[in-house]
This record gives structure tokens, sequence and C-alpha cells, in this order.
């Protein structure tokens, strides 16, 4: 239980590497706690020369096409109606361009699709068909998304849905022969595990939220950024998060530096988040001390009123000009049951890439 007592209002002693400026701009990539290998990747794209958001955007296509991360791209969790629904933008920030999709279906790589409306038109976003018409325009492929694990998660979840007598139309009836909640699962998907199972019902419970999020600076000093993700898990059809809003789930100013954020979009949107920390930056803020900052009007907003608070999270991504970065979240960890998963994200200076502990507002206790 979450008391106000058990609360401790500091952020985590920072890793060392966060709390310096370097004075020369240096290859850097940092990305949310999924990325890692996306990292490497826009790394060695940087090392040999390549564009910025190049680099970002094939980082993060190796997650959009990876069917294990359900929070992007293939196989994400889709929306009530079971069809998965991506949202992306992307900045460049030599050029000061950005381009996003919104809604977008069938297409498993919604950041390259980003790019292209940045570059092949004169508007900055594409929304649902809209956006699908233009990607197929461009020769991008179609395909469901919809994996079979994250079609079982799906049907769980529907399944899951009671009325108050107990009905629900998704489940077998009265006159079913076995009575086992997940006798019929087990029919439908003889190749699901246990684990499986398992997480299913885990992810109908807890609808996840979950995106990538990475920014990278160049030796030139030229900074780049992208989000993508499939969003909340069982959204309304045409929901949108904050991972395609310009100024929310991601912003970059080659003046300053450049902001990406991964959690419940709703609570980045209403403090137009990315951007408010690359003007807090801007503002000689560290980067660190920007997305804390951010984070405090988050909770400013709720009266920081930590019962309500405790029901989200939200992390920023932060990369001064400079080579200062810094991730931070609204709580220390995420705690299911007796797991606690302390709060990361992927940082990559050149060597492997490795997870640094974010900041944080507020400490979970379970
Ligand atoms: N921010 C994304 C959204 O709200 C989801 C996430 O990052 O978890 O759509």
């Amino acid at each position: 239980m979450i008391s106000r007592r058990s609360l401790l209002q500091v952020a985590a002693v920072p890793a060392a590497a966060a709390t310096t400026s370097a004075a020369a701009p240096k290859n850097l990539v940092i990305a949310s706690s999924n990325g890692p290998d996306c990292c490497r990747l826009a790394m060695e794209m940087l090392q040999a020369g390549k564009d910025t958001l190049d680099a970002v955007v094939a980082g993060v296509t190796l997650v959009e096409d990876d069917p294990r991360d359900t929070s992007v791209g293939y196989g994400g969790l889709p929306n009530e109606e079971g069809v998965v629904e991506l949202d992306a933008s992307v900045m460049h920030g030599p050029s000061r361009r950005a381009g996003s999709v919104a809604s977008l279906r069938n297409i498993r790589n919604p950041s390259q699709v980003a790019r292209l409306v940045m570059t092949q038109t004169d508007h900055i976003m594409l929304v649902g068909e809209g956006a699908l018409r233009f990607a197929r325009a461009h020769g991008f492929a179609e395909q469901n998304l919809l994996t079979e694990q994250a079609r079982l998660a799906w049907l769980v979840w529907k399944q899951s849905l009671r009325d108050a007598g107990g009905w629900n139309n998704w489940a077998p009836g009265l006159d079913a022969p076995d009575p086992a909640p997940q006798a019929w699962l087990r029919e439908r998907f003889p190749g699901a595990t246990a684990e499986m199972l398992a997480w299913a019902w885990e992810v109908a419970r807890h609808p996840p939220t979950g995106t990538i999020s990475c920014l990278a600076l160049n030796a030139r000093g030229e900074m780049s950024g992208v989000t993508t993700t499939s969003g909340l898990a069982w959204k309304i059809p045409g929901r949108v998060g904050d991972s395609p809003i310009i100024g929310a789930g991601l912003y970059v100013d080659q003046d300053a530096g450049a902001a990406g954020s991964t959690g419940r979009g709703e609570e980045n949107i209403r403090v137009a988040g990315a951007h408010t920390v690359v003007e807090l930056m801007r503002q000689g803020r560290s980067a660190k001390e920007a997305v804390l900052e951010t984070l405090r009007r988050v909770s400013r907003n709720y009266g920081d009123n930590l019962a309500k608070l405790g029901r989200f999270d939200l992390n920023f991504y932060a990369l001064r000009k400079d080579g200062d970065y810094a991730g931070g979240s609204l709580w220390d960890a995420n705690v299911t049951g007796s797991r606690r998963v302390r709060r990361q994200f992927a940082v990559n200076d050149g060597g492997a890439s490795r997870l640094e502990d974010c900041a944080y507002l507020y400490e979970r206790r379970p």
C-alpha cells in the first residue's frame, strides 16, 4: 500500500555519466529500457557517419519488427477490437523538420512512415486511413500485425470483462461442458505455455503501455529523435497517445537538446512533456533536473495525490546538446505482486549498450 510517509521525494543517485557535461559533442544514443539493441545499431550508424535520424529510425525498426516486444510495431497489443494501431513521430535536429503518424494500421514500421511524412509531404502529421494510404503509395507492404500471442491476450481481456451478473458474451455459456475458465483457451491455443497464459491474464487485468523512444547526438553536434508505439492496450479505436504528438512524446531542438517519453500518454500530453524538458534544458537545467521538473508538473496536476499518481507511470529521456543526459520516471520501480523492477533506460556512448537507473520523484513500496 502506498502511504505518504513510505515515499521519499528524492531523486535516485544518478549514474556518474549522467551528471557530467561533455565539452565537445560525441556520439551518444539513449533510449527507453527496451532499447539496448536499438542503441547499439544506431551507434554503429553514427560511427559510420550516417545521419542521426536515419540512425535512430534504423534502431527502432529492430524493435518494431520484433514480435516479442508487445508494445511496439508488429506484435503490439491491439485496440479493443483486436486491431493493432500504431503511432510514431520523428524529429531531425539539423533541418528542424518533423513528421508523425497516428492510428496507422497494417504497416509494421510507423517510424519510417513518419520520416516519409517529414521528407515527402508538406504536412507534419497523417492519421488513420490517410496515413495508411500514404504508406501504401510509398510501397510499404501491408500485413496483419496481430500475432497469435497478442490475439490470445486480447481474447483473454475480452473474456475478463463481466457484467454485474457475471455474464460475458465472449466466454463459454452455461451450457458449456467444461466450465474451467481456461479450458477453451487451451483448446484454441494449444501452443500456449502456462507462462504465456499467465502473462495474458496479467496484461488483461492491467492493460500495459510501452513504447520505444530513442535520441541521438553525433560528434558534429547534430541531434535527432524518434518515438514509436502500439499505445495503450485495449484502447478505444482511434485513441492517440503522446508518442506521435510533437512536443509531447518527442521534441528535438538543435539549439538545446532532445527529449522523448514513454508511459501513460494522457498525462504527458497535459504538460507538453518533451517540449517542457527541452525548454528547461535551454534555460540551463541539467537533463536530470529538466526531467524531474517536468514530472513535478505531472504530479502537480493531481495535487500530488499519491494514490492517484500510483496508478500510472511516466518516463522521460533527455539528451542535452552538450552530451549531458538522463532518464527520469515518476516512480522508482514497477511493482507486480512481489516483483519489483527498477526503472532504467538504455545508453550507448560507443561501446556496448548498458542500462542506467532513472532518476525519479517517488518510491513505490510493495
Ligand atoms: N506513451 C504511450 C501511449 O500513451 C504508451 C507507452 O509509452 O507506454 O500511447
